[in-house]
C-alpha cells in the first residue's frame, strides 16, 4: 500500500527559467529617494486573480494538521482532495479540514489504480462510496473528483461514463512534482510552484497547484525502505516549502480559493 503510493508518478512540472522573485527590498537608486516596494503581507489580494492550493491523497495523521496549522498562520483557504479510506482512518483531522472552512474534493475510497482502472463501473462505485464516506463524516456531498493520476488516464468510456453521473472533473496546471518517487527536496518544490504559477500567468490561466499531504504512513519503521524514506522526504518538503509558496502567491496579489462548482478547467 505504502509503496504504491509512494511509487506514484504524477506529471512533471512544466519548468521555464527566468523565475522572477518579488522584491521586498527598498529600492534606492543613486541620488534619489528610496521607494519601498510592498511587502507579501502589504499586497491587497485581487478577487478575480484565483489561486487553488490543493493537497491529495490524505488526510493522514501527521502531515495533514502540519498543513493545517500554516493554512491557519496564514489565513488561507485550501483544498484537500481526500481518499475515502483515510477519512475512515482520520476523522477528527478530517473535521479539522472542514471546520477550518477548507474545500474537499473526492480522490475516490481506495486509490488503487488496479480497482479504478478496471472499468467505468468499477470507477464511478469507487466514487460514489468515497462520497458517502465523506457525508457520513461531516461534509457535504462532493460531486466534484480528482482521478488518481490524473483525468489522463480515463479514456473516453470512462470520462463520459463519470460526466454523466454527475461529476466534475478537477485537473492540475501546476505541478510540484512532490510525487517524485526518487523524492523532492523543499528548494526544488518551491521552485517548480513558482515557475508553474508564473508559465500560467502567462497563459492566464488560475493556478491550479498540485500537492500532497500524503496517505496515511507509519512514521515509526526502523527501516522503512527507500521509497517509504523517500516519500517521507518529499512530504517533510511539502511543509517546509508550503509558507514560501503561500508568501509568493500572496506577493503576486492572488486570493485563495477553495475548489467548488464554479474554478475553472485547468486546462
Ligand atoms: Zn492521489
Amino acid at each position: 500500500m505504502i509503496y504504491r503510493f509512494a511509487l506514484l508518478i504524477i506529471a512533471a512540472a512544466v519548468l521555464i527559467s527566468g523565475c522572477a522573485k518579488a522584491s521586498t527590498e527598498p529600492l534606492a537608486p543613486a541620488g534619489h529617494e528610496a521607494v519601498v516596494v510592498a511587502g507579501a503581507q502589504d499586497i491587497v489580494p485581487d478577487p478575480a486573480k484565483k489561486v487553488y492550493l490543493t493537497f491529495d491523497d490524505g488526510p493522514n495523521s501527521y502531515f495533514t494538521k502540519l498543513i493545517l496549522d500554516i493554512l491557519k498562520q496564514s489565513g488561507v483557504k485550501a483544498t484537500f482532495v481526500v481518499i475515502g479510506s483515510n477519512i475512515e482512518k482520520n476523522p477528527e483531522v478530517f473535521k479539522r479540514i472542514l471546520d477550518e472552512g477548507h474545500s474537499v474534493v473526492n480522490h475516490t475510497f481506495c486509490h488503487d489504480y488496479k480497482k479504478l482502472y478496471e472499468s467505468p463501473e468499477a470507477f464511478l462505485s469507487d466514487l460514489d462510496r468515497c462520497d458517502k464516506i465523506i457525508t457520513a463524516f461531516g461534509g457535504k456531498a462532493v460531486k466534484i473528483y480528482r482521478a488518481p493520476g490524473g483525468s489522463s488516464r480515463l479514456n473516453q468510456d470512462f470520462y463520459e461514463f463519470i460526466c454523466s453521473s454527475g461529476y466534475k472533473t478537477l485537473d492540475w496546471n501546476v505541478s510540484s512534482a512532490d510525487s517524485d518517487p526518487k523524492g523532492i527536496g523543499k528548494e526544488q518544490l518551491v521552485s517548480n510552484v513558482k515557475n508553474g504559477v508564473i508559465n500560467m500567468e502567462k497563459m492566464e490561466k488560475a493556478p491550479i497547484i498540485l500537492m500532497h499531504d500524503g496517505t496515511e504512513i507509519y512514521l515509526g519503521l526502523e527501516n522503512p525502505g527507500e521509497a517509504v524514506e523517500n516519500y517521507i522526504r518529499s512530504r517533510e518538503s511539502d511543509v517546509a516549502a508550503l509558507p514560501e509558496i503561500i508568501d509568493f502567491l500572496k506577493s503576486r496579489g492572488y486570493t485563495f480559493a477553495g475548489v467548488d462548482e464554479h474554478t475553472p478547467p485547468a486546462w
